[in-house]
């Protein structure tokens, strides 16, 4: 949208499109150099993606490897990048790539100047070093210091305010134009706007356009994400990189999130909360730490493929029988028009998912949950009867539907022995999550964002996933490494142009 008078108010020197991780990470950076910044937010508050993650970013050569005697540079972490990507079977950006792994070393350390703790390092295969580091209690943390230190450096966050178009003055971007509280509203920017609205796992006709139905159908966990930046962006001819690629397995199955968090999920991730939670991880007895762990957690966890390969069932809420691929054991349930289903079990599974390596989920944290874990932490989701006609009750299946799906499934998995042998079980109710897409505008290595022609739209940035310029990120603890650094990068260039006035 092209403005038309002469000279457009100037009101803010930078106004950045959403605050999750980098768009917070960027105004940051701006503000503390002295440019006066302002977020436009489309939630009622801010975080995005990076507030539901697990909080894990990866780098190499940080104090944290130091300290375990980690012998790791950006170089190693650059060449092992090719082995971790390798699943992606296409082109990575290079130059995007090496932003990454040199800037993720000091990008941890100035998160931990903010006030975030993290452990580590964790080893991840095939990284050659161990180089995650997670944020405690997750990535709310994250959020928390951003937002209070970005209050403090005199950021402006307008939330409940969606961008709805750019706006252009001489060919250059001016500001925006955003929609709040069902009012049209124009903010300006002397110097840039920067794109952070996150990625479009939240739109359905955008996962039309790039991704096969199941996925199509898989709920997302960060339904606000729809891609907003990148379809605006568009009208001006910038592309779309990597559309179609779906690192995270999607779609994945999880837990449904829970809706009344306790106070322990509640209390503020400050760093005192932090420390002593790992003192309390060094020195208290599991049996009294896990259960504080788990109520802390404020993610989505995903059960693993393993309960299904040793016999478990997944029934629909109609109380059908879901077969499942122990590839990608959400696929069925996500083509299901109901996408929500039990995972049903008895006895001898739950006494063999109570210790390693017979896990329920990954956790932060504790690292493993199993059923004890979810028993005493997660309510909600963990349903016992004594008879199959029991639980049914309590999961609100008709009883024969559940008998007749059990029946089926036994006759069908005759080697893990038949599910008959009271207490019965059910975990969930678990759908299929599309966690995050992957396609991003395309950038420059100065965070432009490329229109037509080739050629940088001028004064428009983008960075983390909106940003994410065909760099590949697989592997755990990428993508908010890739939000801070390319954040905090997006900001440094635009306060080493001049302004356009
Ligand atoms: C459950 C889960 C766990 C994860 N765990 C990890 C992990 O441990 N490690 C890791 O590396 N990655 C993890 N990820 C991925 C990671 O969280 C994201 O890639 C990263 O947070 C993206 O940051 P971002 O700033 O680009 O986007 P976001 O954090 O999503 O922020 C985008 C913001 O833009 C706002 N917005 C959207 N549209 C508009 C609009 N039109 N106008 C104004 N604002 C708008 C959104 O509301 C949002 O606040 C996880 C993701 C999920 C969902």
């Amino acid at each position: 949208m092209n403005y038309s008078e002469k000279n457009p108010p100037a009101d803010f020197d930078v106004v950045v499109v959403g605050a999750g991780g980098s768009g917070l990470a960027s105004a940051l950076e701006a503000a503390q150099n002295g440019l006066r910044v302002l977020i436009v937010e489309k939630a009622p508050q801010p975080g995005g993606a990076t507030a539901w993650s697990v909080g894990a970013f990866t780098t190499s050569s940080s104090p944290h490897q130091k300290k375990a005697g980690v012998v790791d540079s950006r170089d190693q972490h650059f060449i092992d990048m090719d082995l971790v990507n390798a699943n992606a079977k296409r082109a990575d950006n290079m130059q995007l790539r090496r932003l990454l792994v040199d800037k993720a070393p000091e990008t941890l350390q100035w998160l931990m100047d903010l006030g975030v703790e993290f452990m580590g390092p964790h080893a991840e295969s095939p990284h050659t070093q161990p180089r995650m580091h997670n944020a405690v209690p997750g990535g709310v943390a994250l959020v928390y210091y951003l937002v209070k230190h970005c209050k403090k450096a005199g950021v402006q966050i307008a939330c409940n305010t969606k961008l709805q178009d750019l706006l252009f003055k001489d060919g250059k971007v001016c500001g925006v134009q955003v929609l709040n509280n069902e009012k049209i509203q124009n903010f300006y920017a002397k110097r840039a706007v920067i794109l952070a609205s996150g990625d479009f796992s939240g739109s359905r006709s955008m996962r039309e356009r790039f991704f096969d139905p199941a996925v199509v159908n898989a709920a997302p966990v960060v339904s606000i994400n729809t891609g907003d930046g990148l379809l605006v962006a568009e009208k001006y001819g910038a592309q779309i990189i990597n559309g179609d690629y779906a690192a995270f397995y999607i779609p994945r199955m999880r837990f449904v999130p829970q809706e009344n968090v306790g106070w322990i999920a509640r209390l503020p991730p400050t760093k005192t909360i932090a420390q002593l939670m790992q003192w309390a991880m060094k020195y208290l007895p599991p049996a009294i730490i896990r259960p504080f762990m788990m109520k802390m957690v404020t993610t989505v966890l995903g059960p693993e493929p393993a309960l299904f390969k040793a016999g478990a069932a997944l029934i629909n809420v109609a109380g059908g029988l879901i077969d499942v691929d122990f590839k990608s054991p959400a696929r069925k349930l996500a083509l299901d028009h109901h996408n929500k289903g039990y995972i049903v079990f008895d006895q001898k599974l739950a006494q063999q998912f109570q210790t390693w390596p017979h896990f329920i989920s990954t956790a932060p944290g504790i690292a493993y949950a199993y059923l004890k874990d979810y028993e005493h932490s997660r309510p909600d989701i963990f349903h016992r009867a004594d008879t199959i006609n029991q639980l049914a009750q309590t999961i609100q299946i008709d009883c024969t539907q559940l008998h007749n799906a059990l029946q089926q499934h036994n006759q069908k998995n005759p080697a893990c022995g038949p599910i008959e042998q009271g207490p019965f079980y059910a975990l969930g109710p678990v759908r299929g999550y599309i966690t995050i897409t992957e396609g991003g505008l395309d950038v420059n290595e100065q965070l432009q964002v490329i229109g037509k022609n080739q050629q940088p739209i001028p004064h428009l940035y983008a960075c983390g996933s909106a940003g994410q310029g065909g760099v590949l990120l697989d592997g755990h603890g990428h993508h908010l490494s890739w939000a801070f650094v390319s954040g905090r990068h997006a900001a440094q260039q635009v306060l080493q142009e001049t302004s356009i006035y």
